[in-house]
This record gives structure tokens, sequence and C-alpha cells, in this order.
């Protein structure tokens, strides 16, 4: 099934269960910029939002907003009852430490699952998982590849890979580039989460029974493109747009259905 319809059938789940729940569920979304492209991932997120049932409350906070002013309004949303979860829009403006910002979050409303404490999972390698998990993919033994390291996306991916017994390999921008080749060549399952236009192109080889999931985004002149040059010659690569990103955005409020039910 391709990612669009899976995840619309997700979805279509998601809504059947908000619907008969006493108390929808409420998103708190706090963003601190105004960039295009922030804005339009919001602006997605409140259009699953608004098709599942569930409240959102959009705080924008100016891109010059002081650290502490952010820590504040994190810790007001920590303490008000009426959000069931909440989410800090990445990127922040280069003055916040997003460290101090991760952990501030109380971990039984950290919809993203970025808290070290937090019991859920972080939203894109959940997609990711439950995604490999309904191609019925065997992990067990398998050679994954993840390419990048961050706590949001390369990190929490190894750690769900390891758990289920996957053979699992983190690279990042020190791997010498002829290593990166070898293990790409053994490779089972790819993940890529760096943010580099075709960093993944021709003259990288693959096994044809490779799982490619392509998680970067760049822009370059306003056109969106994967970490991986389209066309590789393996079993499945996902698309980008249209790939890993509905994947997240699906899991996002999954988590937040997850929270409400830990909650009940
Ligand atoms: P990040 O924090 O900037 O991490 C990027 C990682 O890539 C780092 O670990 C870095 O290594 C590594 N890297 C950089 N250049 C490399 C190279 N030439 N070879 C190998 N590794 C390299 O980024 P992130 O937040 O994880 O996001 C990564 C990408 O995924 C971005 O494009 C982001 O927009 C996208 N993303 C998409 C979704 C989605 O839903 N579609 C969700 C999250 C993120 P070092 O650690 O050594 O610096």
């Amino acid at each position: 099934m391709e990612i669009k319809e899976y995840v619309l059938s997700r979805k279509k789940k998601l809504f059947e269960t908000i619907k008969v729940m006493k108390t929808k569920p409420h998103l708190a979304i706090l963003q601190v910029n105004d960039d295009d492209a922030t804005n339009a991932y919001i602006k997605g997120k409140m259009k699953d939002a608004d098709e599942l049932g569930v409240l959102v409350t959009h705080l924008k906070l100016p891109v010059e907003t002081k650290e502490c002013e952010i820590l504040k309004v994190v810790e007001s949303l920590n303490n008000d009852d009426e959000i069931h979860g909440f989410i800090v829009q990445l990127p922040l403006p280069k003055h916040v430490d997003s460290e101090k910002i991760r952990v501030a979050i109380n971990p039984k409303k950290d919809v993203d699952g970025f808290h070290p404490l937090s019991t859920l999972k972080a939203c894109t390698p959940r997609g990711i998982l439950d995604y490999l998990k309904h191609l019925k993919v065997d992990l067990v033994g398998k050679n994954a590849v993840i390419i990048g390291r961050s706590f949001i996306v390369g990190r929490p991916m190894a750690k769900l890979l390891i758990d289920e017994s996957a053979n699992v390999t983190v690279l990042h921008s020190k791997t010498k580039r002829e290593d990166m080749y070898n293990f790409l060549e053994m490779a089972d399952i790819v993940v890529v989460a760096v943010g580099q236009k075709w960093l993944l192109n021709d003259d990288h080889t693959f096994k044809e029974t490779a799982i490619i999931i392509d998680v970067g985004l760049s822009r370059v002149d306003g056109v969106l493109y994967g970490d991986v040059q389209p066309g590789r010659n393996v079993f499945l690569q996902t698309p980008v747009p249209g790939g890993v990103g509905l994947l997240t955005r699906l899991a996002l409020f999954e988590n937040l259905v997850e929270i409400m039910k830990n909650e009940i």
C-alpha cells in the first residue's frame, strides 16, 4: 500500500476513535518564528487536527522572544489542564537552547516524544516503524543503516530498530565516505535524515531488495528535495514530498490520543 493510502486508512481509524471520546483531545502548538516552511508545517498539522476532530491552540511568538519567556510559556502549557499535549515546533531561533526547551516539557504532555523520560516514541521514528510493520518487513537480524544522529530522528530511530532486533549502524558527518559506501552496500534498510539534497545518488550501490526511507527535506530554489535521488534500484524508496512527512503527522495525533488513553 502506498504511504498516502496507508495514512488515509489510519487517519480514518483515528477519527473513529476520537469521535467516541468524551473529551476531545486538545493539542497546543508553540511556534517561535515566522518562516514560510514552519508556517506550512503548522498549517498541515492544523488541517489534520481539523479533519480528526482535535482541538488546537496555536501560540505564535516573535522570533526575538527570549529563552526565559519561551520557558515560561512551556511551563504554563505544562500546568494547563485544558491542554492534553503540546509541541514546540522546531526549528527554534539560534539564541535559544533547544535542549533546555526539550527537557522543560512535561514528559506526560510531550506529544513529539522528544523528552528523555517520554514514554511515547518520537513521531518520525514511530511513523516509520509502524509503516514498516504494516508492510510486514521482517527486521530481525536485518542490517539497518541510519544516516544522521539527531535526538529527534536518528537516535530514537536507532533505538526502535535495536528493539526490533535489527543490526543497527548509525552514520553521521564524521563517517568516512568509503565506509558509508560499504555500509550502504550491505544495508537491508536505510533511513536517511540529513537534510542535504540527494546525498545518496548514482554514486551509491544498494541491494535490490533494500528499503530506503528518506526523511530528509531541503529546499533548493523553492523546490523540495529528499536526501536520496529518486529512482534508486531498490525494493522500496519513500518519496519526498508525500512520504515520511505524512507518517510523522499521523504519528503526532496517534501520540496525542495515546496520552489521553494513559491519563484514563
Ligand atoms: P539535524 O539535527 O541537523 O541532524 C542532521 C544529521 O545529519 C546530523 O547527525 C549530522 O551529523 C548528519 N550529517 C550531516 N551531513 C552529513 C553527511 N554529509 N553525511 C552523513 N551525515 C551527515 O537534523 P534532523 O532534525 O535530524 O533532520 C534531518 C532532516 O530530516 C532535515 O532535512 C529535516 O528537515 C528532516 N526531517 C523531516 C521530517 C519529516 O517528517 N519528513 C521530520 C524530521 C526531520 P553530525 O551529528 O555529525 O553533525
